[in-house]
């Protein structure tokens, strides 16, 4: 039952692909830092790829076709992509999901404070975190200010290497007997996850003057008031790019590969795909995952069904059952990364059901926790087509769940899908460190996880 590592299948002509690949999704990752990075670079790339919005179609009565491609943009943090098939889409689609949110801090709508001669940004954090990761290490700025008037002002500060970064500090070693004592849960706090953002005072001010030079400067380099973070979105995020990890440069480490690895992958399997297919693929990248998938950009929202309902609307078949039909008779691949096993923390693992780096991409009946609460748990049916449809495309895969029984437990967006009667399971790629400001996972997965990906679409 043990799946052989997906390296020793490589001739010299697929090792140069894996490398290439490897190299692309690392530009992706270091241009999509945030959901509307993502939505922006994949929207460049679909264009170029033929695909049209969905609004404009709308717009001029277009009738779609097989073979047409469509896009639809979701308040641009979360796309669907749409490539016809053959079929009548009341027979479902071949779906690939994942999101494109991360981790992070986010600013607050009210953060700036001054203390002691320095200026802080106070942060709130995004998703699941360890605080403890998050200090004494360099951190950009990336996001989007929208003045009164709707103007928008795009950041991104600290990604180039002249540009200035931000930093939270520690508490010296010298000085941390109490620190050092308490629960590594506790050490740190989130509300002390404040960002230094200012250091000098401004001549002449009296109140303030730390603060005031940040002001200034927040008005005089990026055009901004500070009333203009109420109606700000701004990440704290890793600085710096995604790198080549391993002397023989067999992983990557870099921030968000949860979960843009499966969505580079689906984009990619997407992109590679030169014919008409027999039945619709549809690619989703959506937001909010990471806290739960809600609001009007996650996948509880039902943007899936309004875009659905437009396209059949367009195709001139649209009704309440035809949507119903296209949802329930689609199948699905739920993309996430999987919990990789650390030889570091084997006993947080049960190995035989344990997802590994290197052994291609990983397919989790269930995810959860305590008794599978909360996960979709495939049908056995689904999962034994999915091997054949696997093993015929030569793709290299090996199943996983994660963790050691009890120990904790997570969730993707396959439950909230399979409320539609469709098909579902949770596939991805094995990264270690998940969740910490660096993530790590291996290009041989990564390249599975493309193959995987478009064979799904094309076959399933
Ligand atoms: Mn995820
Ligand atoms: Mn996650």
């Amino acid at each position: 039952m043990e799946r052989p590592n997906a390296w020793k299948a490589y001739e010299e002509d697929e090792l140069g692909k894996v490398r290439k690949l490897g190299e692309k999704y690392k530009a992706f990752l270091d241009q999509g830092k945030t959901e509307r990075e993502c939505v922006r670079i994949t929207l460049d790339a679909v264009r170029e790829a033929g695909y049209i919005s969905l609004e404009t179609a709308v717009r001029e009565g277009k009738s779609l076709r097989p073979g047409d491609k469509v896009y639809y943009n979701q308040m641009g943090k979360a796309l669907l992509l749409f490539l016809i098939g053959r079929q009548p889409l009341e027979k479902g689609m071949n779906i690939v999901g994942a999101h494109i949110d991360s981790p992070r801090l986010d600013i607050k709508q009210n953060p700036l404070y001054e203390d002691n001669d320095l200026a802080y940004a106070d942060t709130h954090y995004y998703g699941g975190i360890k605080k403890y990761h998050w200090v004494a290490r360099e951190l950009a700025l990336h996001g989007v200010v929208v003045r009164k008037d709707g103007s928008l002002i795009e950041l991104s500060i600290g990604e180039k290497p002249e540009d200035p970064v931000v930093c939270i500090s520690d508490l010296l070693i010298h000085l941390s007997q109490e620190q050092m004592a308490k629960k590594l849960s506790e050490a740190i706090t989130g509300e002390n996850l404040d960002i230094i953002l200012a250091g000098q005072p401004l001549t002449g001010e009296e109140k303030e003057p730390v603060k005031a030079m940040l002001l200034k400067v927040l008005k005089e380099d990026y055009g901004m008031e500070e009333e203009d973070f109420l109606s700000a979105e701004i990440e704290v995020v890793p600085a710096g790019k995604a790198r080549d990890l391993g002397l023989d440069r067999s992983m990557i480490l870099g921030y968000g590969h949860d979960d843009r690895v499966c969505a580079f992958a689906e984009l990619e399997a997407m992109l590679n795909i030169d014919s008409i297919p027999e039945y619709t693929c549809c690619g989703m990248l959506v937001d909010k995952e990471e806290i739960g998938s809600v609001g009007a950009t996650g996948m509880q929202s039902n943007y899936l069904e309004y875009a659905l309902a437009e396209i059949l609307n367009l195709e001139g078949s649209y009704s309440e059952l035809t949507l119903r039909r296209a949802l329930r008779n689609s199948r699905m691949l739920s993309c996430d990364v999987s919990a990789g096993f650390d030889p570091l923390y084997a006993s947080a693992f049960e190995k035989k059901n344990a997802a590994f780096l290197g052994r291609g991409v990983c397919f989790n009946k269930f995810t959860g926790s305590r008794g599978k609460s909360g996960s979709n748990d495939a049908n056995a049916e689904f999962l034994g087509k999915l091997r054949r449809v696997m093993d015929d495309g030569q793709v290299q895969w090996q199943t996983a769940e994660l963790g050691r029984v009890d120990l904790g437990g997570g969730g993707t967006i396959a439950y909230i899908c399979a409320l539609y009667g469709m098909e579902v399971v949770d596939s991805g790629v094995a990264v270690l460190s998940m969740h910490a400001p660096m993530e790590i996972i291996s290009k041989a997965d990564l390249y599975e996880a493309v193959k995987a990906y478009k064979t799904f679409m094309l076959h399933a």
